[in-house]
């Protein structure tokens, strides 16, 4: 038999993964001179690479492993679903006791009457579920020209070629066709890129306040929704000022538009409560969720949808479904990944023991010569580097050179830290304890003083 081990030495793997395996977000020449980084295990909130290398992992993969590596009661859950009922679907009339019992499960966690959900295979599918639906739930109401749904410059909602339409990441837009008609896109509340000589706040009501001038401007009666992450994640952990969802809120509920709420990283502890709706005082009419619905031990995302919406949807054949929307060993997996995150309180962990001690640490990083602003919610944050912190100037450099600079440092430092520009985020595994905290926080700030003597170094320490 002719298997690829784990046994196999690095480079050799390395020469492989450079002739066959397409990377997802990466310029495929570079990364095949300096081959990729090869993971091979890990537990709780640590990598092993096939180097030996423990790499404390600052992302939770891609901001999806809640729980931590190396449950295995999950693993556990799926040989036993496999073996049961490995796949059926819920198409034609049938179901199965997995996609009930978490459905089920999920109108119970989730707030007021988000009572329905639709699964899908992903946050991006989820995505474009919402776009069908929101358009045929208008359609089925008799306002068939409510069609534009509004979303935001630099908002992340999925690769696929709706939802990338929905996102508003311009590099992503410039390359096969993007976005489709009807996706209307206004500014993001990134105040300290953004903001100018404005206080934060006055900034944050403005930025909202363009979703009111968008509706004015396309009609009330061809808007269908509003869609937003209660915090960006991809495009930089962009923590909005107080005042934004409050604005935007009561626009949505002046012009009658539905609100969707993308929590495929808020979502599930992220931010101390169980959705970042909670936390950051969003009424959404339907929610996007992913990632840590299984903490990325199975792809599986849905949209949970209020009572008001399902019973219009539910009124005709909504046409629509994926092969394995509600999949039972994605399902059971999620399940057994709910069960983890409410009987251990990992939420409540969260809220009063680890995003405490991490706010205290990760605001003090502003005392780091490079470092401008930090802020966090929860367990998810960002610093904005920069070499002159009071104009919050950018560096004589494309955006993102620097960001990339240090995070090769974090790399080599065994800390994963991601860069988005000349952001640095983490949003590490919820059950991070205080003294992996300190060895995250100690690793960050040994990075970034190597970083900026890089960056000195290049002659890149200068204002723009
Ligand atoms: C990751 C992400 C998505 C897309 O989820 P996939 O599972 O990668 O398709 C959608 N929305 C947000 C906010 C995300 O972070």
């Amino acid at each position: 038999m002719n298997m690829i081990t784990n046994h196999m030495p690095t480079a050799e793997l390395q020469k492989l993964d450079a002739a066959h395996h397409m990377h997802p977000f990466t310029a495929g020449d570079g990364l095949a001179d300096k081959g990729a980084r090869i993971i091979k295990s890990a537990k709780g909130i640590y990598l092993t690479d096939t180097d030996g290398h423990e790499i404390l992992d600052g992302m939770s993969g891609l901001w999806c492993v809640n729980i931590g590596y190396g449950r295995t009661e999950l693993a556990d859950v799926a040989a036993r679903q496999m073996a049961e009922l490995p796949y059926y679907n819920t198409f034609f009339q049938t179901s199965h006791v997995p996609a009930i019992a978490l459905s089920a499960k999920l109108a119970e966690l989730a707030p007021g009457d988000l009572n329905h959900v639709f699964f899908a295979g992903s946050g991006s599918e989820a995505n474009d579920t919402n776009i069908r639906m929101v358009r045929h739930y208008w359609a089925m109401k008799g306002q068939p020209s409510k069609r534009v749904i509004i979303s935001r410059r630099n908002a992340y909602h999925g690769s696929s070629v709706g939802s990338g339409s929905l996102g508003g990441m311009s590099a992503m837009h410039e390359q096969g066709g993007m976005p489709i008609p009807g996706i209307h896109h206004i500014n993001q509340p990134d105040w300290w890129s953004e903001g100018g000589d404005m206080e934060r706040e006055a900034f944050g009501l403005a930025r909202a306040q363009e979703l009111e001038a968008a509706i004015e401007e396309l009609g009330p009666e061809n808007v269908a929704a509003f869609i937003g992450e209660p915090i960006q994640g991809a495009g930089g952990v962009i923590i909005p000022p107080e005042c934004y969802w409050s604005e935007i809120k009561r626009i949505c509920d002046h012009y009658g538009i539905l609100l969707i709420a993308d929590e495929v990283i808020c979502g599930f502890g992220r931010t101390g409560n169980w959705f970042g709706s909670e936390t950051l005082g969003i009424t959404p009419d339907i929610m996007t969720i992913a990632k840590g619905l299984s903490s990325g031990y199975q792809p599986i995302g849905g949209s949970i949808v209020s009572d008001e919406v399902a019973s219009v949807i539910a009124q005709d054949e909504f046409n629509h479904g994926y092969t394995y929307s509600g999949h039972p060993v994605a399902s059971a997996v999620a399940l057994e990944n709910l069960r983890i995150l409410q009987e251990e309180r990992i939420v409540d962990h969260v809220r009063d023991v680890a995003a405490p001690y991490l706010v205290e640490k990760w605001s003090q990083m502003t005392d780091h010569p490079m470092v401008g602003e930090a802020r966090i919610t929860g367990l998810m944050g960002s610093m904005a580097l920069t070499p002159h912190k009071e104009s919050r100037a950018k560096f004589k450099a494309d955006a993102g050179t620097v960001g990339f600079m240090c995070r090769e440092r974090c790399f080599a430092n065994n800390l994963v830290m991601r860069h988005v520009g000349d952001r640095m985020i983490i949003a590490p595994p919820l059950v991070i304890t205080p003294a992996e905290i300190d060895i995250l926080i100690e690793r960050a700030w040994k990075s970034l003083d190597q970083g900026m003597a890089a960056v000195k170094d290049a002659g890149l320490w200068e204002p723009a």
